[in-house]
């Protein structure tokens, strides 16, 4: 397949490198110049569970620069830059390019909806982790999965074609017709470890200790009382389980919203505790915790916007 990854940080840089790895035509597309630079000029270095190696079977530019028209679009910016990152690439969409966007949040088909048809849109769940640790290198440890489906409910041969290219690319991917209740299930997890860690600027072992894992409990039972609403069949307790054995594990973690807060960037919690939010007051639910920890999000967000980044 040829690919198109807009939006080639971490978890773009994981995909797209692993993929070129199987034989597929892989172009990162990204804003990131040194990012760029190092890739063009040293390959990208992927350290995985399989080995650290460099892979140069792959190209990478900026998105004025990509000519080439793909086959899928692999959207993986944060979900506050997919509107603009597909507005840079509008020039490779053909008629038949499809996108798949494997981003947290809610939102995600809407925005992507502006710029290709619903019967053209993948939308999924992934628990891959990665970390950019510097420019063209990425670290990638642990087993994750991948679930997807098109955004039309529809299988279609692009969604067989594009599981088996990931599932292939050793990311242990299956088409999935209950995908949103995964992702409820996600997003009600991020709201809860996310937010919580970056208002408190507890690691999420911390958690553990006072209240946090009954506040983390009840923003899982409000989100997924939304999603229950909505005919989702999301697992409340699976969720709680993960929620748990989060905080017993996951010793000094600092989930990605902390991480942004205190680099002093915007984080994703519009997508987040915003979605499930806005969600509930079309069903009239109320979902006070996920709602102060929105406000307290952002006003965290617009104290680090005000000032320089922590160091
Ligand atoms: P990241 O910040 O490492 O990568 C995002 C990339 O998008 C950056 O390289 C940035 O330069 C690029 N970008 C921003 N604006 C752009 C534009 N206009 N055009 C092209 N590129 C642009 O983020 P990440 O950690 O890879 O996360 C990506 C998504 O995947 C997020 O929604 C995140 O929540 C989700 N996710 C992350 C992980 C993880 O472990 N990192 C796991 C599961 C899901």
């Amino acid at each position: 397949m040829k690919i198109a990854v807009v939006g080639a940080g971490a978890m773009g840089s994981l995909f797209g490198g692993l993929l070129a790895e199987r034989g597929h035509e892989v172009a990162l597309i990204d804003v990131h110049a040194a990012h760029l630079e190092a890739i063009q000029s040293k390959g990208l270095r992927l350290h995985t569970d399989q080995g650290d190696r460099h892979i140069h079977n792959l190209t990478a530019c900026l998105p004025a620069q990509a000519q080439e028209q793909p086959d899928l679009v692999l959207v993986f910016t944060k979900t506050l830059h997919t509107g603009a990152a597909l507005t840079g690439v509008a020039h490779l969409f053909g008629p038949e390019t499809h996108v798949l966007s494997l981003q947290n949040g809610l939102g995600n088909v809407e925005v992507i909806q502006t710029h290709v048809a619903a019967e053209r849109i993948l939308i999924g769940v992934t628990t891959w982790p990665a970390d950019l640790v510097g420019p063209g290198h990425v670290h990638s440890h642990g087993q994750g999965m991948i679930r997807l489906m098109s955004a039309d409910g529809q299988t279609s041969p692009m969604v067989a074609r594009t599981v088996q290219a990931l599932d292939d690319a050793g990311l242990a991917c299956a088409a999935d017709a209950e995908v949103w209740a995964a992702i409820w299930e996600k997003v009600a997890f991020n709201a809860a470890l996310n937010s919580i860690c970056a208002v408190s600027q507890c690691t999420v072992d911390q958690l553990g200790q006072g209240d946090g894992q009954a506040l983390a409990f009840a923003v899982v039972d409000e989100a997924l009382a939304v999603a229950q609403a909505e005919g989702i069949h999301a697992d409340v307790e699976a969720c709680k389980a993960k929620v748990a054995s989060a905080i017993a594990h996951h010793r000094g973690h600092k989930p990605s919203m902390l991480q942004d807060v205190l680099a002093g960037r915007p984080t994703e919690i519009e997508a987040i505790n915003g979605a499930i939010v806005a969600h509930a007051q079309d069903h009239s639910i109320p979902v006070p915790c996920t709602r102060t920890l929105l406000q307290l999000v952002r006003l965290v967000q617009a104290r680090g916007a005000a000032s320089p980044p922590a160091a």
